[in-house]
């Protein structure tokens, strides 16, 4: 591993002044060190935010606010995440293992980077390493790849469990810009698709720092799943995931939310789909209805096409749990 500084920041303002370009953020470090280790990423020093950013979770106006630095296990034991907001912790409890979750920041979670092989493979072209030299996944092994919203430049997807909660339940991302100024970016503009930047993952400006995430009160609570498929039953990244929300009122889905992982450069949301639930009242029909307006038009790779009957069957499955399974007991 090359040589780094170390530095640990006593709060947001001070890690603002101290950031260089050639310097990195490093919070819980369970996904930046191994990329250091890879040569991946080789900063000149790292500002250690852990202990400078915000960790409480807490109701906020008509929401919830989550301190960036709240680690990934602490949204699977709040209590108000557990009654108003239970499909977070269904997700973060799909990712990783306890240890890694122990250490993992919300914050680091939205901005991990890839999993995709080419990324890691140093002697291979992988756009999001190394610019303009290439997607080797594209023509190459490319079963993990996206299915939607992917281009020749690079085919990956976006790794995160979490991240497809928070795309579902339409969260904000609060942010402290260098000149520190706060500002909010719904999830839905947060993360990117690769355009003609695959290097560039999301719209976080150069330099500034994640300080909360917020996520609107909503009535999702009752009826909600999360189904990630995936090679291994547990420490896998998904194939496919599904993150379902269904609100019912006299027996008829009022408002629904569809959102996957696994499939696009970033957390992806099925609105058609959930359009199409809404006013129905459930059953094995309407669920299939909605999951082949979900697949409708996929175009997969080569090497991924298995994919698509995989997502649907998962929107058919999630939708159905959302009915069928008990939420947290409170
Ligand atoms: C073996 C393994 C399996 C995993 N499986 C899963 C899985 O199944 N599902 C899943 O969702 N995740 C999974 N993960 C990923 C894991 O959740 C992430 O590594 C973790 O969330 C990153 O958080 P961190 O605090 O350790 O980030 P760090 O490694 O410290 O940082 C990651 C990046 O975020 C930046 N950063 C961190 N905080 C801030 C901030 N507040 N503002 C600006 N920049 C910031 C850093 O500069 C760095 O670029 C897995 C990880 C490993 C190692």
């Amino acid at each position: 591993m090359r040589p780094f500084a170390f530095q640990k920041m006593n709060n947001a303002a001070e890690a603002l002044k101290d950031k260089k370009a050639e310097a990195q953020f490093i919070a819980g470090g369970t996904n930046l060190v191994d990329l250091m280790k890879k040569h991946i990423a080789q900063p000149e020093a790292l500002l250690d935010v852990s202990s400078a950013l915000p960790k409480d979770i807490a109701v906020s106006g008509r929401g919830l606010l989550i301190g960036v630095m709240a680690r990934n296990t602490d949204l699977t034991l709040n209590k108000d995440i557990l009654a108003r907001y239970p499909l977070v912790a269904r997700a973060v409890l799909a990712g990783a293992s306890p240890q890694i979750r122990n250490m993992a920041s919300v914050g680091g979670n939205l901005l991990q980077r890839t999993r995709c092989p080419y990324f890691y493979d140093v002697s291979t072209p992988c756009n999001k390493r190394k610019p303009n030299s290439g997607c080797g996944a594209l023509h190459g092994a490319e079963r993990m790849s996206a299915i939607v919203g992917y281009n020749a430049q690079c085919v990956t997807v976006h790794p995160s469990d979490l991240c497809v909660a928070l795309a579902a339940l339409d969260a904000e991302v609060k942010i402290m810009t260098r000149e520190k100024k706060e500002k909010s970016i719904s999830f839905r503009d947060f993360h990117k698709l690769p355009e003609a930047t695959p290097w560039k993952d999301n719209t976080l400006p150069e330099n500034a720092l994640i300080t909360h995430v917020y996520i609107p009160e909503n009535p999702f609570h009752q009826h909600f799943a999360y189904l990630k498929l995936r090679d291994r039953t547990s420490y896998a990244f998904a194939l496919v995931s599904v993150a379902a929300a269904l609100h019912l009122e006299n027996g008829k889905i009022t408002a629904a939310r569809l959102a996957s992982g696994g499939v696009a450069h970033k957390p992806w949301r099925w609105y058609e789909a959930e359009e199409f639930l809404k006013g129905k009242a459930p059953s094995a029909e309407v669920f299939a209805g909605a999951a082949e307006r979900v697949v409708k038009g996929i175009k997969p790779l080569a090497g991924n096409a298995f994919k698509v009957p995989m997502l649907k069957g998962a929107v058919e499955t999630a939708l159905e749990n959302c009915i069928t399974q008990e939420s947290y007991k409170q």
